[in-house]
């Protein structure tokens, strides 16, 4: 391996611990090395993480992105500390990745989305697993809020949420076509206009309906916010869990809020803190929350750049920054507006 890496001049070195020290950074170096073709070496890989190293659900992320991209990899196993990754040429087409658990199949696509657009041709993914996770996007944020905004620069992606899938069992599965970005927009979000309409959105997949959660998560989100409408909707599956988000529609941008069903909290404390979540949005003038600012940087900087507000910039968006200007020409800038609004400007050099 040593030889290989004296071969490889343009191998970036990069220390999992940086930052916040998650997973992120493992997606993000296999996203950006499938793009420019670099290849890196990952050592302490997720060290700030209780159980460290590559768990399942990353391990996915390597195994696909090695698939698409058929590149030379080392150290990619259960528990490893260090990877090598040597991509060789992204190939577009038609993929199935199973995760084997419920591990997030929408992080998976958060690793593949960015290489596979910047492609010729359409690629179609089908990627089974968990669709619903904790601290990770869930297939309705990445419908109805991480998409929309892509679709601003001009990526045109279609999703379908087949099978929902929640932790332990998991089962989902999200199938998405993604076009290749042909013109690439400038984002200008520096303000979201006026405000549209806020709706609430509840379902159960196989739990009792005698419990009645989906009605208590909406009648207590009902009396906490301003809403235009409560909707229950159905889900597909074979595994359990409760999911209910709020839909904030400004004239300018589309912002959801999630929370999942959790064994030891009340339908009632779900929407209080998913309420509570929604009006410390409101109340700041920021256009974009904490999640979808971490989540913009790398196709802004694939992109024209650009700039938009968010309510907050966590050590993960801090992490991501650091991670892409490792790898492209760019520089990307927080400005603290405000205590709840920062200013980020991503130019392309
Ligand atoms: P780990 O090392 O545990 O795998 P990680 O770095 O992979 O950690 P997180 O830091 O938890 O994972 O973040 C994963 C991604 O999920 C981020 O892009 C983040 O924006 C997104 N995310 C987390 N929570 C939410 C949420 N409630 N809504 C939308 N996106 C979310």
């Amino acid at each position: 391996m040593n030889n290989i890496l004296a071969k490889l001049p343009t191998t970036i070195q990069i220390d999992g611990s940086q930052g916040e020290g998650g997973g992120q950074i493992l997606r993000t170096a296999l996203a950006l090395s499938m793009i420019t073709g670099q290849a890196f070496e990952l050592i302490n890989i997720r060290a700030g993480r209780k159980k460290s190293g590559l768990m399942r659900q990353h391990l996915v992320c390597v195994q696909a992105s090695q698939q698409i991209s058929q590149a030379y990899i080392e150290g990619a196993e259960l528990h490893s500390q260090r990877l090598y990754f040597a991509p060789q040429h992204v190939q577009s087409g038609k993929y199935q990745f199973q995760i084997g658990s419920a591990g997030s199949t929408t992080l998976v696509l958060q690793t593949l989305l960015p290489a596979l657009l910047l492609q010729n041709e359409a690629s179609e993914l089908t990627i089974s697993g968990g669709t619903h996770n904790p601290l990770a996007p869930t297939a309705d944020f990445i419908e109805h809020c991480f998409l929309p905004c892509l679709k601003k620069l001009g990526i045109g992606v279609d999703f379908k949420l087949n099978k929902a899938g929640f932790f332990p069992i998991g089962a989902g599965e999200i199938q998405i076509t993604i076009q290749p970005w042909l013109n690439r927009e400038k984002l200008d979000l520096l303000d979201c206009g006026s405000l549209q309409s806020i709706d609430a959105f509840a379902a159960v997949l196989n739990l009792s309906e005698e419990a009645q959660i989906v009605q208590r998560e909406l009648a207590t989100l009902n009396k906490r916010l301003t809403l235009n409408s409560q909707q229950h909707f159905h889900l597909k599956g074979i595994s359990q869990g409760n999911t209910v988000y709020v839909k904030v529609e400004h004239q300018h941008h589309t912002q959801l809020f999630t929370a999942l069903g959790e064994m030891r909290k009340s339908a009632e404390q779900i929407a209080n803190n998913l309420a509570e979540d929604v009006k410390y949005y409101l109340n700041s003038k920021a256009v974009v929350d904490e999640y979808l600012a971490d989540q913009l940087l790398l196709p802004l900087a694939l992109g024209q750049g650009g700039r938009f507000t968010a309510q907050c910039i966590s050590e993960h968006t801090r992490t991501q920054a650091a991670m892409i200007e490792k790898f492209i020409d760019c520089n990307i800038e927080f400005i603290e507006l405000d205590k709840t609004l920062f200013q980020v400007n991503i130019h392309v050099k």
